[in-house]
């Protein structure tokens, strides 16, 4: 069925573009949105209509499931323009899969892959004089899946939505960050959704992250849910330690989500000849190292920052302070941001043409 999809995108252009009343090098992710939208409807246990149409609000009805029962999954993702204005994209492959793999944790129907690459190539060809082109500046992509049936009571839907929006977004804080070991609150537990992307988990984590910025914190540090004790992620972020010249990441034990950066920067960071082991990791082992002077370097991963230095893990009776030099993860960053735009090689294939 996907293979004729790809081919019938319908496009329908807006008349006159908004781009220029929007300063693209002095923006803010997620506040201003780009000309077009990608919409394709399930329905009749098919995925049919896939257009390229000019952004506008969608009609819902007040029953919508995704409303009341949350059947709403999303994907991030960041286009990115060549030197010589090609837009490109990075890794959306992994984007397809982990879309699937959220759809089928929450009960709905898989998106077919090469018509998520397809869509997303060709919204984002059209949408390229939206990519700002600012060191750090990217065209934010949101792919997302909700369940738009109109019906009251506890089953899957029958009728979803599959769009894709797009918002540009400027470079984000290189400052480091603070993070707020959380003790009462718990994100995921194995056997939840917290390997999903679906729309619940942030709900969940909303009000524990502002009470963390009101103590000074500028994201959660998410521990196991049942002894506080193992360290899962970060806000929107996986997570990386460099103890002892060593790199360890928490495995995916079934409650994190599995990052696209995250699985970059193994390859990456092994690429480069260090060690990286994914394993379970106590938060008394971070302050251990830190105690016995081998904590080296700790940072954050994901689409919306890429890699986020960590300055401090803390909480009412905690303090971990991190070293101030951290030549590794600058590294790592800057490797990652030459990839992403074609400015050095890509060894693992990773960037394509939109
Ligand atoms: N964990 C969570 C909970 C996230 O929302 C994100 C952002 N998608 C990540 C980790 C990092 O994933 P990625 O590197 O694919 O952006």
């Amino acid at each position: 069925m996907s293979e004729i999809m790809t081919s019938e995108i319908k496009i329908t252009k807006v008349k006159e573009s908004r781009v220029s009343q929007v300063d693209l090098e002095n923006v803010t992710m997620g506040f201003n949105f780009t000309d077009h939208m990608f919409i394709c409807d399930y329905e009749n246990g098919e995925w049919q209509n896939p257009r390229i149409e000019p952004l506008a609000l969608i009609p819902t009805h007040p029953a919508a499931m995704a409303l009341h029962y949350g059947q709403a999954i999303f994907e991030g993702m960041k286009a990115r323009k060549s030197k010589n204005g090609t837009p490109l994209l990075f890794r959306a492959d992994e984007n397809a899969k982990r879309l699937n793999f959220s759809a089928d944790r929450m009960g709905m129907p898989l998106f077919p892959e090469d018509l998520f690459i397809e869509a997303l190539k060709q919204f984002t060809a059209i949408e390229k004089d939206w990519i700002p082109s600012k060191e750090g500046s990217a065209l934010y992509l949101r792919p997302f899946m909700y369940a738009d049936e109109p019906f009251i009571g506890m089953r899957a839907a029958t009728k979803f939505k599959f769009m894709i929006i797009a918002s540009p977004a400027g470079p984000f804080f290189s400052r480091k960050i603070k993070l707020y070991a959380e003790k009462k609150y718990v994100r995921a537990v194995n056997g939840g959704t917290g390997e999903a992307k679906a729309a619940g988990n942030y709900a969940a984590a909303i009000r524990p992250t502002e009470y963390a910025k009101a103590k000074g914190y500028d994201q959660v540090l998410w521990l196991d849910a049942h002894d506080f004790e193992y360290i899962q992620e970060v806000g929107t972020m996986n997570i990386f330690f460099k103890i002892g010249g060593k790199f360890i990441t928490p495995s995916l034990t079934g409650s994190i989500l599995s990052g696209i950066t995250r699985m970059s920067v193994i390859d990456l960071l092994r690429h480069k000849g260090f060690e990286v082991t994914e394993r379970p990791i106590k938060i008394s082992e971070i302050i251990v190292a830190s105690q016995n002077g081998t904590l080296e370097e700790a940072f954050g991963t994901g689409t919306a920052v890429g890699i986020a230095m960590i300055e401090e893990i803390g909480n009412n009776d905690l303090s971990i302070k991190f070293p101030l030099e951290n030549p590794v993860s600058i590294m790592v960053n800057d490797t990652l941001n030459k990839i992403k735009k074609q400015e050095i090689e890509d060894p693992f294939g990773w960037v394509i043409e939109a």
